[in-house]
């Protein structure tokens, strides 16, 4: 493919994207394919001739397409958002196209400058204290990850080596061996998977905390268990807090556990992976207070802030803590000017080396929508997920079982796990919908998260009206099956 073909092609990807993202409402939301169902249908080697751009095409359409789950659809409500947007795409394109890899300043400036920028534009707009932000002489600053589950990975490999260091200060004849096998981090029993595969990786003890009636938890219940470790001759090192959880987003109370951290001289991390985007709504801010004490943060403006993947944004109050931890010079990647002070080589922030140019995709939402159309489009979801609630509420085969603070409706039918198994299965079967489930306090709850950047008010309403439908279905053949039995 040469530029003039790829100039014709790419305007006719363009088309077939929007169209696709266009009507996208009139597909059926989840595939009806089995798994291995693609293997037999394209051939076990690769081509050892080209072959045309046209075939290619039209395999998309063939191969592809019936196996896709259409998370952009206005019917897709299973986990959380996964954002969307057309500036953000192109932004993509472009970033693509230059096809830099920004490790060091010296092998993309601009890559490199605009991502420190960006952070600190954002960090702003979240109204984060002024010690996570670069600025021009700050200690802290923001990288950009690839997922939430690096970022948490990040922050406990770092507080890891913290840990050893300060251990080792005060008892050098210490090996790091036996000061690694001791450290003990903690999480919420309701906190996202990745934290505990982060303690799985990072070879360290990890607990989970239980938590209150609103699933939060709270300083109280960790602070016991950090007294018994500490009694038993474990090392408290890390607290990774879940703001909004995966299962039902519910708080932990940072304003309290923070203070414990700190005195305790544990690594706060917060997790605030979906949550995070609403902290930009001035109405929504209070539920991030508390972060003064963390060490660091991350959300995924991917998830809810209209930036495609992969895009995760962390801040760590002292980078030093960061780039220290792990950090390697050799001689290809040294370059002039290196030694000023001013030039942040992001390599040291994260586990990959090569890092695209994500930061553009950023920029380019934050100023075709700004913080004024960011915060309209947070506030529209929250209003469908209050809409949703209601329409739950009112009928009283229902129950809500958990507090609706932003998009996602935790609910099921009153009555047995099974009848509620039954009624997302033949959701999932007849695909107009996509839900996921949850357990909450060991039932199995239904999770309505509005997802898609077009879900309106009328898909949310046809939505619970087929869930209503199903469920009197349910309930009927329920009941004949019940005669019959007598
Ligand atoms: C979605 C989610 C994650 C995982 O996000 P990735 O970016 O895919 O790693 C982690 N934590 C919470 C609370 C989440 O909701």
């Amino acid at each position: 493919m040469d530029a003039a073909e790829f100039r014709r092609r790419g305007k006719e990807m363009v088309d077939f994207v929007a169209d696709y993202l266009e009507n996208i409402e009139h597909r059926r939301v989840y595939p009806d394919v089995e798994p291995g169902y693609l293997r037999s249908m394209i051939p076990s080697e690769a081509p050892l001739e080209p072959e045309s751009y046209e075939d290619v095409l039209k395999d998309v359409d063939r191969v592809i397409m019936p196996g896709i789950t259409h998370w952009q659809s206005p019917h897709f409500h299973a986990y959380f958002p996964s954002a969307s947007s057309y500036p953000a795409l192109l932004a993509d394109m472009l970033c693509g196209g230059l096809g830099c890899i920004g490790f060091t300043w010296a092998a993309s400036p601009a890559c490199t400058e605009l991502e420190t920028v960006m952070l600190d534009w954002l960090g702003k707009m979240l109204q984060l204290p002024e010690d996570f932000l670069a600025g021009t002489k700050g200690q802290g600053g923001g990288v950009i990850q690839g997922t939430a589950s690096e970022a948490t990975l990040m922050a406990l490999l770092a507080a890891r080596c913290k840990a050893v260091k300060c251990v080792h200060e005060s008892d050098p004849q210490r090996s790091e061996a036996d000061i690694i096998s001791k450290l003990i981090a903690y999480t919420s029993e309701e906190a996202h998977s990745s934290v505990e595969r982060a303690g799985l990786i990072g070879g360290v003890g990890i607990r989970m905390v239980a938590t209150d009636e609103h699933f939060s938890v709270r300083a109280e219940t960790l602070e016991k268990m950090v007294a018994e470790d500490k009694a038993a001759g474990f090392i408290p090192f890390f607290f990774c807090a879940t703001l909004g959880t995966t299962p039902s987003c519910a708080f932990d109370k940072i304003t309290e556990l923070g203070p414990l951290c700190n005195a305790e001289n544990i690594w706060m991390h917060i997790d605030a992976a979906y949550a995070g985007s609403s902290f930009i709504c001035p109405e929504f801010r209070p539920l991030l207070d508390g972060v003064e004490f963390a060490d660091s943060f991350n959300f995924n403006p991917h998830k809810w802030l209209l930036v495609n993947f992969d895009c995760s944004a962390m801040w760590v109050k002292k980078r030093t803590d960061l780039i220290g931890a792990f950090k390697l010079d050799p001689v290809y990647l040294k370059y002039d000017n290196q030694e000023s002070g001013l030039v942040t080589d992001y390599r040291h922030w994260g586990i990959p080396l090569g890092r695209r140019f994500r930061s553009l995709k950023l920029w380019f939402v934050f100023r075709m929508y700004g913080q004024s159309g960011l915060q309209a489009y947070i506030r529209k979801h929250v209003e469908l997920a209050k809409v949703f609630e209601t329409m739950v509420k009112k009928d009283k085969r229902f129950e809500i079982c958990a507090e609706v603070v932003l998009g996602l409706v935790c609910f099921r039918l009153k009555g047995s796990d099974e009848l509620n198994e039954a009624l997302l299965k033949e959701m999932t079967h007849l695909g107009r919908i996509h839900l996921v489930p949850c357990k909450l306090r060991g039932r199995f709850v239904l999770r309505f998260a509005v997802c898609g950047r077009t879900t309106e008010l009328r898909h949310v309403q046809e939505a619970w009206t087929h869930i209503t439908e199903l469920s009197s279905e349910l309930q009927h053949a329920a009941s004949r099956e019940f005669h019959t039995m007598w």
